[in-house]
């Protein structure tokens, strides 16, 4: 980090900015030029906070040279993390698609989707149980019962099963669930993301409406901060001015994520588009720009879901996606 200091700075409010420094074990290196100081720091400067230094009036101007997360960069850890998913693994050349109905709705529902899925060759069940609604009069999920439900076509399948929590107060409850995801709304809750990085359990993070690739691997930091270093990220879209398309799929987000971190990163054509017809060409797109993994709404009779039908594939549609994905898999991975 370099902090330059502003011109003519006195020297009681520059003792009192390296005062602060020091007691932050920083290393500074002071140069001083004709008209500008410039303080080189060395240390953990994760751990400072840009608007705090900018609270000294000697302060002009504040530079990151590293990025503010740790954990989950690159420049701490070169080599790709891989995530296991009960047997399967996910990210470092292993790719993942997660495929199943926005919320369970039945244990007929959720066992024909994934039995479905599953001899269309997926291995890992998607099923909300808490759901996230924009209307408090939607249908809220089964919850309990629909993790029961999903925990059932684990069983029967022998498919790892992923779901959305929405509180903390739920967490004894996916006890069952392989993978405990964070919705997009759920992104910033910082109390929540702390509590999951104390659990031995892979974590799905979506990233928010409209948050930044930046604080999309600050949050994935809150949960690797408290030791629970398996994290996979999802792209689900933004919040653009585009109205042709439920969110704005911000295909860009895989390559710059994986220049930045080392964690895998998914794609979720289904929330990012919310129309069946996009998702098979924005599932191909995201195979061809480098992604770990897709996550795929499906379902058994999309006219008559509950939640997010319109965006939701029916099993042949699936089927067909998955054959497709799986050819132009070969093709990326043989040209890379
Ligand atoms: C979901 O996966 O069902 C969901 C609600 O996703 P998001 O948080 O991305 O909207
Ligand atoms: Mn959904």
């Amino acid at each position: 980090m370099v902090i330059v200091v502003k011109n003519q700075a006195n020297t009681d409010s520059l003792n009192s900015l390296m005062s602060y420094l020091n007691q932050r074990n920083m290393t500074v290196k002071q140069t001083v030029g004709e008209n500008r100081t410039i303080l080189g720091l060395i240390g953990d400067t994760v751990s400072l906070d840009v608007d705090e230094l900018y609270a000294f009036p000697v302060v002009e101007s504040v530079r990151r040279i590293q990025e503010p997360y740790k954990l989950a960069s690159r420049t701490f850890r070169s080599t790709d993390t891989v995530v296991d998913i009960g047997d399967y693994k996910i990210g470092g050349g292993n790719f993942q698609i997660i495929a199943g109905p926005c919320s369970v709705e039945s244990e007929e529902q959720i066992l024909e989707v994934a039995t479905s899925v599953k001899k269309s060759g997926v291995n890992i069940l998607r099923g909300g149980a808490y759901k996230p609604r924009s209307s408090p009069y939607a249908f809220q999920g089964l919850m309990g019962k629909g993790l029961e439900l999903l925990s059932e076509a684990k069983v029967q399948l022998k498919m790892p099963i992923v779901s959305e929590i929405m509180s903390i107060d739920d967490i004894d409850e996916f006890e069952d669930v392989d993978v405990i995801q964070v919705g997009a709304r759920n992104m910033q809750n910082f109390k929540l993301l702390k509590e999951l990085g104390c659990i031995n359990k892979p974590i799905l993070l979506k990233r928010g409406l409209a948050n930044t690739i930046e604080e999309f691997l600050m949050s994935a930091e809150y949960i690797m901060a408290g030791g629970n270093e398996q994290v996979i990220l999802c792209e689900r879209g933004i919040r653009t001015f585009e109205t042709a398309t439920r969110n704005t799929l911000d295909i860009s987000a895989v390559p710059v994520i994986k220049r930045l971190s080392h964690l895998p990163v998914i794609i979720d054509p289904s929330h990012a588009s919310g129309k069946a017809e996009l998702v098979e060409p924005l599932a191909l797109a995201s195979v061809a720009v480098g992604a770990d993994g897709l996550m795929i709404e499906t379902h058994n009779n999309p006219q008559c879901a509950l939640c997010d039908g319109a965006q939701s594939l029916n099993l042949e549609q699936f089927d067909s996606l998955v054959k497709k994905v799986d050819e132009l898999r070969k093709f990326v991975v043989s040209h890379k």
